[in-house]
């Protein structure tokens, strides 16, 4: 008989509160590949937020509306808000259902969305509330939906300008603003030629046609007036529903430069109120002091600088071009120079879980991995800055999407001395910047809120 994989995880990690073990399981797992399932999120795309990726139609399926390649729903909203991203696998023990337990049902020949002659059949209407159950094997687990595109999403700007064409997502109650999305790391001049120096696992900065209609240039800092208004537009807004905006872009090779570019976003925010309506945060490379100085005048609140990966042999070879045109002892000083700018509590930088185990050259013992990064973790929390780690999802080379089993319990293990750290340290991660209505991959969070929602009195 199959085990139960949240049987496996309550036997095996006992302190590790359910929500989290819950949590990492779907972060890896996902959802089953199976007919009904997709059907009913590809429907659900009518009215989820979507994606930035499209899902492409297996050739088990027909074209919907026309398309093969049609919007998903981005996040799982859970019964008691923990927000998920969602994936697909072939081998999930997850699968949804209708909320009385009824099994959701393939396709049909009637399904008028689903022909070609069909195109503009009515959009599917969004439940109310929770309208799906979460089941493992054949045991329910508990009710969710899908995060719904709000009212702006589909708004448009004075000039026309759709909003969500602005560089602007959400992911819970977490506005993300990329008005600069391509990378300068995927062509960096190195010398006389140019080399993609980008970070390992990532295919978000590649360079492309959002840049032409966001008006971006490569190598140039500052981000079209025009642009800046439409963004403020959006931003403000009356039902965004959030609390968090996050600004970043792709990297720049010159960090006083990247350092203008949010200054110059920072100016246009304030100009709008918005530095007053939300807590604004700079999610940038590490840039200059002076630069987050002006930041911090303008009304942004906290900065995440991205380390990505603890190890120093292994930033070098997973982030090449972070360490080449910043260097790490750099970023590390960036990150606390942050610290005196925002102070505690208002600092964090993101890791990749896993991306140290994965590739030529990687780290071959997790135990040496775990340690690295937990040792990091106390460098990082004696100094105040919070470090937070997504599960490495693997997006690019031929084995993506098939991450070694272990990564798993990798995940699990470093968030359990991830929160440990944090408790010894007095540093919970502040919910102002970042919480479990917005995080979407981390666990530290959901961690957090479970301590201080469960415990009465901290170890
Ligand atoms: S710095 Fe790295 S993670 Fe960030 S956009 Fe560039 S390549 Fe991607």
């Amino acid at each position: 008989m199959t085990q139960s994989i949240l049987d496996r995880l309550q036997s095996d990690y006992p302190d590790i509160p359910p929500v989290v073990r819950l949590k990492a399981a779907l972060l890896f797992f996902g959802l089953r590949t199976e007919k009904g399932v997709v059907r009913a999120l590809v429907e659900a795309g009518d009215w989820a937020f979507p994606n930035f990726m499209p899902h492409h139609l297996s050739p088990d399926f027909p074209a919907y509306r026309g398309a093969r390649q049609v919007p998903f729903p981005y996040l799982l909203r859970l019964a008691d808000d923990t927000q998920v991203r969602l994936r697909l696998k072939e081998d999930s023990p997850f699968t949804l259902r209708h909320i009385d337990g009824t099994s959701l049902p393939e396709l049909e020949s009637t399904d008028l969305a689903w022909t070609d002659e069909h195109q503009q059949a009515p959009l599917t209407e969004a439940p109310q509330g929770q309208a799906y159950a979460l089941y493992e094997l054949d045991r329910r687990i508990t009710t969710l939906s899908f995060e719904p595109r709000l009212l702006w999403s589909d708004a448009l700007t004075a000039d026309g300008t759709p909003f969500k064409a602005t560089g602007l997502s959400q992911h819970g109650d977490m506005l993300v603003l990329n008005p600069a999305p391509g990378c300068e790391y995927f062509v960096a001049p190195f010398g006389h030629e140019k080399r993609n120096l980008s970070c390992q696992f990532c295919l978000y900065g590649l360079p492309d046609q959002r840049m032409s209609s966001l008006g971006q240039k490569l190598f140039q800092a500052e981000l079209p007036e025009a642009h800046l208004q439409r963004i403020c537009e959006a931003c403000a807004h009356p039902q965004t529903q959030a609390r968090h905006l996050y600004l970043v872009s792709g990297s720049m090779v010159d960090m006083a430069e990247e350092g203008k570019r949010f200054v110059q976003l920072a100016r246009a925010l304030n100009k709008a109120g918005l530095t007053d309506r939300y807590y604004v945060a700079c999610g940038s490379g590490a840039i200059p002091k002076e630069s987050m100085l002006e930041m911090k005048a303008l009304g942004v609140r906290g900065a995440c600088f991205n380390l990505e990966v603890w190890d120093p042999e292994q930033f070098e070879r997973v982030c090449p071009g972070k360490s080449n045109f910043v260097g790490r002892e750099r970023w590390i000083q960036s990150l606390m120079d942050a610290v005196e700018v925002f102070g505690e509590g208002n600092v964090m930088s993101a890791f990749v879980g896993g991306a140290e185990l994965d590739g030529e050259g990687a780290f071959e013992d997790q135990e040496a991995a775990l340690k690295s990064n937990l040792e990091g973790a106390e460098f990082l929390l004696s100094r105040r800055i919070q470090p937070i780690y997504s599960l490495h999802w693997k997006m690019t080379g031929k084995q993506r999407g098939l991450e070694p089993i272990y990564s798993l319990d990798h995940f699990l293990q470093l968030n359990r001395g991830l929160a440990d750290a944090r408790r010894r340290h007095g540093l919970l991660i502040n919910p102002e910047f970042f919480c479990r209505r917005c995080a979407y991959m981390q666990l530290e969070p959901d961690y957090d809120h479970w301590w201080t929602d469960t415990m009465v009195e901290s170890p």
